[in-house]
């Protein structure tokens, strides 16, 4: 079996040249800098990573950004209204709220209080909405970013089976929205599992295309895959890991080194579907700068 192994690195890297070039050419005929907020509620230290590789890419392509870090006992009241402020200015094409959020907080309140015209993540309601019936809005940034490598790596959906492990509202049931459209990618023939699933094994087993979303580290073994499968990693885990600088190492949802030789095609972590979700956010605020 001919493996490829997808690059979230290399592909998120030529949608971020390209996104660097559009906004050199919109600044010469005197279109703004596309300007992205993040709100980081707490010290959560994966959230504060992410945060930060957000802010940083968005200098990399030459946007503004501005990093909105409060307490983490901050009330949702606060947030509320700091939410208010960010919708209301002028300069601020996009913004999102990094989650989790602490536990007193509502999640689904402060979703629903972004403005449907700065959600660049894609979870206001609007947006999904949009999402569900075909017509032009933010998808979610990670689903998003996995539609985009199936289309860089020319991999086949029409006619498909994919079968998506996990259902939240962030990534699986978005996914298996998108998957399951009539449009490339998608055409697939999509079974949407979640842990209430039973002979979760045997479903996995028929995926031409497996997408997980499970977030419990390296779940997918070898006897869950076809010969010949994609398999797109969307989990995330920091292990301790005493040889690293850091002391620790990132994993995913499935069991690369044992999987890996069954696909024709795999996303690793890191460097898989991580740096494409930055990319889909990238490009998202490019288009709330140019539609505003
Ligand atoms: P989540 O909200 O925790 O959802 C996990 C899903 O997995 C739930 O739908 C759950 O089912 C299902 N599940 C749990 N145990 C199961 C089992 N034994 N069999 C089948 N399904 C099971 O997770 P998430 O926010 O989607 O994130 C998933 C992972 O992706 C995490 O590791 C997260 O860190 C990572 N992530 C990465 C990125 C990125 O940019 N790379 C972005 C977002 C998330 P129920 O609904 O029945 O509980």
């Amino acid at each position: 079996m001919n493996l490829t192994i997808i690059s979230g690195i290399e592909v998120s890297k030529k949608i971020k040249e390209e996104i660097a070039a559009q906004v050199k050419l919109n600044i010469a005929k005197g279109m703004k800098t596309p300007h992205l907020a993040a709100v980081l509620v707490g010290d959560d230290g994966a959230s504060k990573t992410y945060v930060n590789a957000k802010v940083k890419a968005c200098e990399a392509v030459g946007f503004k950004s501005t990093l909105v870090k409060l307490d983490e006992n901050t009330t949702e009241e606060k947030l509320l209204e700091e939410i208010k402020k960010l919708n209301n200015d002028t300069d601020l094409d996009g913004f999102i709220v990094q989650l989790p959020l602490p536990k007193h907080i509502n999640e689904q309140k402060v979703t629903q209080a972004i403005s449907p015209l700065k959600d660049v993540d894609g979870f206001h309601p609007e947006s999904l909405g949009k999402m569900l019936l075909d017509l032009p809005s933010f998808l979610p940034a990670t689903p998003m970013g996995i539609i985009e490598m199936l289309k860089h790596y020319n991999i086949p959906t029409e006619g498909k089976h994919c079968v998506v492990i996990g259902r939240s509202h962030i990534v699986g049931s978005p996914m298996s929205v998108l998957m399951a459209r009539n449009s490339y990618p998608g055409n697939c023939t999509v079974t949407l599992t979640h842990s209430r699933t039973k002979n979760l094994q045997e479903i996995t087993l028929q995926a031409d295309i497996l997408i997980v979303a499970i977030g419990k580290p390296e779940f997918v073994t070898a006897n869950m895959v076809k010969d010949g499968a994609t398999v797109i990693d969307v989990g995330i885990h920091r292990i301790e890991d005493a040889t690293k600088k850091n002391g620790f190492r990132l994993i995913g949802d499935v069991k690369f080194d044992e999987v890996a030789p069954k696909c024709a095609f795999i996303s690793p972590v890191p460097g898989g579907v991580g740096p494409m979700t930055i990319a889909s956010l990238l490009k998202n605020t490019l288009l709330a700068s140019i539609h505003k």
